[in-house]
């Protein structure tokens, strides 16, 4: 097993400001779209043998067991009280049945001594148990965020503001299957997807056919036997129950269900082409994220009808952004493979965490990027771009000291060329005339830096620290995640 730590977080040279990077293929080809989705209807329904160059063998080095995986958890709890709470959000099938002991865990990270009403986004990984890359590339940023706080000013700012949930396997029982698989032991399926709740792995549910919204319709099975068996009843298994639970209660400002493969950026609905009412911030989500990983965006049901799944059902309880995204092109990602999914999609982690006090608004508004502050004249300088926000001119930005304040209270910044009218602009402002800033204020202090374009629409806040020439290095965490994926 190879730990995944955060060493390159300190990066010295910040991106540029976001630009779609050169995909090798177009994700919004058709025909590339009718490969993955072609490839998605595949992976999500076989139960056949696939091909060698799907199948993986032994197992990448990323890979880890549940053990070891629910030990790396308390461990980032120890190493970090201030920031990680670990919590046991039910047990599996197995457990309840009294054959094994295994427990869902979620994996909470925010700043504990930062209180009040904190916009949310809760992530899950591995429902299908095959599917084993995403529980990695959930406990590679929260490693990531975790190391960065106090460092990295964006990722300080995300466990300052936001709480970050993630449940890296919410199938432990099947992960146990898979388990055996790649160790060659009796019983175990490197292939397993479903839990293993009728006591014979074959005979599980498939989690993502369970969940309530529109449950017992079409694209899933009444036959136990199959890939994609609905179960008996809505929230019978376990797993679907303590998920749907905590989700509904916690009402996530942001959901994302991390599947293997395909290449997909998904939104609702899966049942119907009817479009939601957030139908068009969806679409912008979904395109914001190709801009990050390349995949092709689309709405689920392109993919073909599905029901009881998890993304549909907890926007339909909740109403707010709930997605599902398909990591890759094979269940067991190489190691080389794995390093270009954490590229791809540690940005979407963080994004995600960024807009989460009002998603379906700030997709449409501008990012910010490479914010300095000189250490000495205190002169605030940053670049924003709308190229992957919809390409409206910018029309503003701002200066906070407080990242709770409301878009439109901070001290204004002008246009580095003395007029807002392209997508992309440069601009600057005096921080030390920030009203309430401490003159005296040093390492420690955040700024904060958000743009609007001229529709109005306000982007998520960056974060840069006030002075220190060596803490100014480090400023976005998709940075660093780009950094981490050995990309420069
Ligand atoms: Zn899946």
């Amino acid at each position: 097993m190879t730990t995944i730590t955060a060493s390159n977080f300190a990066r010295t040279t910040p991106a540029p400001a976001a630009a779609t990077p050169a995909f090798t293929v177009d994700p919004y080809d058709p025909d590339v779209i009718a490969r993955r989705t072609a490839d998605a209807k595949r992976a999500e329904t076989t139960a056949d043998p696939l091909p060698n160059d799907l199948i993986g063998k032994p197992a990448p080095s990323y890979f880890r067991s549940y053990d070891q995986l629910k030990t790396a958890l308390y461990e980032m709890e120890a190493k970090y009280p201030g920031l990680v709470e670990v919590r046991d959000i039910g047990d599996t099938a197995e457990k309840i049945a009294g054959t094994a002991d295994r427990d869902i865990l979620a994996l909470v990270l925010t700043n504990k001594a930062m209180t009040g009403d904190k916009p949310s986004t809760l992530n899950v990984g591995g429902i299908h148990a095959r599917e084993i890359a995403n529980p990695e590339l959930l406990m590679t940023f929260a490693n990531q965020l975790l190391a960065g706080h106090g460092t990295n000013a964006d990722a300080t700012m995300l466990l300052d503001t936001r709480e970050v949930v993630l449940v890296p396997m919410l199938n432990p029982d099947g992960h146990a299957v898979v388990e055996k698989g790649f160790l060659g032991e009796r019983g175990g399926n490197t292939m397993q997807r479903k839990n293993t709740d009728a006591g014979e792995p074959a005979l599980g549910t498939d989690l993502n056919r369970n969940f309530e919204y529109k449950w017992g319709g079409p694209g899933a099975s009444a036959s136990p036997r199959s890939e994609t068996y609905r179960g008996p009843s809505a929230a019978s298994a376990p797993e679907t129950k303590a998920i749907q639970q905590f989700a509904i209660a916690n009402k996530p400002d942001f959901f994302i269900d991390w599947h293997s493969y395909s290449k997909l950026n998904m939104y609702p609905w899966g049942d119907s082409r009817e479009k939601t009412p957030h139908h068009a911030a969806f679409q912008a989500l979904a395109q914001k994220f190709t801009s990050f990983n390349g995949y092709s965006p689309i709405q689920a049901i392109d993919l073909y009808a599905t029901t009881g799944t998890t993304d549909d059902t907890i926007y339909a309880k909740n109403g707010k952004a709930s997605m599902a995204i398909e990591t890759g092109s094979s269940f067991h990602q190489s190691d080389q493979e794995f390093a270009k999914t954490l590229q791809e999609n540690l940005p979407i982690l963080s994004y995600t965490a960024k807009i989460a006090d009002s998603p379906f608004e700030r997709v449409f508004g501008p990012d910010v990027s490479s914010v300095t502050v000189d250490p000495t004249t205190r002169q605030l300088t940053a670049t924003l771009s709308d190229l992957n926000n919809g390409k409206q001119a910018i029309a503003g930005a701002e200066v906070v000291l407080d990242p709770n304040a409301a878009p439109g209270t901070g001290m204004a910044l002008t246009a580095a060329d003395g007029t807002f009218d392209k997508f992309d602009e440069a601009v600057t402002g005096a921080a030390s005339a920030l009203p309430g800033l401490d003159p005296n204020a040093g390492d420690g202090t955040l700024v904060y830096v958000r743009g609007r374009d001229v529709a109005g629409n306000w982007g998520p806040l960056t974060a840069q620290w006030l002075t220190g020439p060596a803490k100014a290095a480090a400023n976005s965490v998709s940075d660093a995640a780009t950094s981490a994926a050995g990309v420069s």
